[in-house]
Formats: structure tokens, sequence, C-alpha cells
């Protein structure tokens, strides 16, 4: 896949959500209020955790970088 359609999927499906997990995301689904964004004093932010080695939102769409 080019980097360009990593990238449109990467910002199409929030770390969590279902529509990512659907499609490989391996980000914290529940920590993520499944896709709307970490809560932080019970107010939702579109703040995400991220796993570096998410095939969606991992290092390697983000910065390039193949994690071994
Ligand atoms: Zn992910």
């Amino acid at each position: 896949m080019y980097q360009k359609e990593k990238m449109d999927i990467f910002l199409k499906y929030s770390p969590g959500s279902p529509e990512a997990v659907s499609r490989g995301c391996t980000c914290p689904a529940a920590e993520n209020n499944f896709g709307r964004g970490r809560s932080k004093n019970g107010v939702i932010e579109a703040s995400f955790a991220a796993d570096p080695y998410c095939t969606i939102h991992g290092f390697e769409v983000l910065f390039g970088i193949k994690l071994e």
C-alpha cells in the first residue's frame, strides 16, 4: 500500500474505533473510548493512545519507521 493510502486510513479511522479494529488496529479500544478519544476529568478529547506496532496508527505509518 502506498504511504498516501495509509495516511488516508490513518485519518479516517480513529485509534480503537470499531472501524479501525476491524481493519487490524491494535490500539487500546477502551482507553480511546472506542474511537472517540481519551477522556480527561470525564471530558472526551481529540487525543488518542496509539500502539506503536499498530498497522494503521503505528510508527511505520506515522514516521516511516519499521519496528522489529
Ligand atoms: Zn490503531
